[in-house]
């Protein structure tokens, strides 16, 4: 490995989704032995540990953790729904605090049928009064655009101006912004927003995949980074020119991933994220 590759390989994260088969305790072992330095925590990783328990584990074994994994569905058809995702979100903005993450990743929801703006104002409301709490804690809530196929019940938030828009509206450094290569790829004001995005000061987190032509589920069929048609090398220049040094995490759901011998896939991460 070229002194380029191992400065390049330190900054690969991994979700910890990307690896469901696993266990956790699995995973941390698999990655340790990697030399993977950086996790992405999903939330169902808590089921069986309590966050506090679950960092240390973590840090012991020398992976920083990236992000706690996830939050934010705010909209909801009645005040109780809506108050019901607030109480939810504080509780996760202590989990992490509990993880030692410094960042809560947040898919900020909608409501099918509803009126897209009207999920923006829920949306709105909900990070003005969950952002105090994660102030306090001292966990940065970010926001990630998801594509506009999913704009009916999982993110009224597709693009990154709308992204753009709430972190300058709120101005917060606990507020910011999360690019994901799957959601956004196809928008032709990437690079602008993207530039727009770390110019503020609010560019915070970067997660990589594929999208494959012949996807066959619009969930759990996400390509290995080379087995489709996103230009990763591309954004990722973007993000560095645009003050990004963080990690480069890989999020993969996907069910033909799954079905295969998860040390195989450990590796094919490794040898594809090289070559970006
Ligand atoms: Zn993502």
């Amino acid at each position: 490995m070229t002194f380029q590759n191992s400065e390049h390989f330190n900054r690969l994260c991994i979700h910890t989704i990307s690896n469901k088969p696993w266990s956790m305790g699995k995973i941390i072992e698999n990655y340790a032995q990697a030399g993977v330095k950086g996790i992405s925590v999903w939330r169902d990783r808590l089921a069986d540990k309590s966050p506090v328990q679950l960092g240390e584990e973590i840090r012991k074994a020398e992976i920083e953790i990236v992000s706690l994994v996830r939050g934010g569905f705010f909209p909801g058809k009645t005040e109780a729904e809506r108050n019901a995702a607030i109480d939810e979100n504080r509780l996760i903005i202590d989990e992490a605090a509990g993880l030692g993450a410094p960042m809560l990743v947040l898919v900020c929801g909608a409501v099918p049928g509803q009126a897209i703006r009207q999920s923006l104002d829920q949306i709105e409301k909900g990070l003005a009064t969950i952002l105090p709490c994660a102030e306090k804690n001292g966990v940065k809530l970010v926001i990630e655009p998801l594509h506009p196929m999913y704009a009916d019940s999982r993110s009224a938030i597709a693009t990154m101006k709308t992204a753009n828009d709430f972190a300058e509206k709120f101005d917060s450094p606990f507020l910011g912004v999360a690019v994901d290569v799957f959601h956004v790829w196809w928008d032709p004001d990437l690079e602008a927003e993207i530039k727009r995005c770390g110019d503020n000061g609010k560019l915070m987190a970067f997660h990589i995949c594929d999208w494959k032509q012949d996807m066959e589920d619009m969930l759990n069929d996400r390509g290995l980074m080379g087995e489709g048609i996103i230009r990763i090398g591309e954004i990722r220049c973007w993000m560095e020119n645009s003050g990004f040094n963080g990690f480069h995490e890989v999020e993969i759901f996907s069910n033909r991933w799954w079905n295969t011998d998860q040390n195989y896939f450990l590796q094919k991460i490794k040898k594809a994220y090289l070559q970006i």
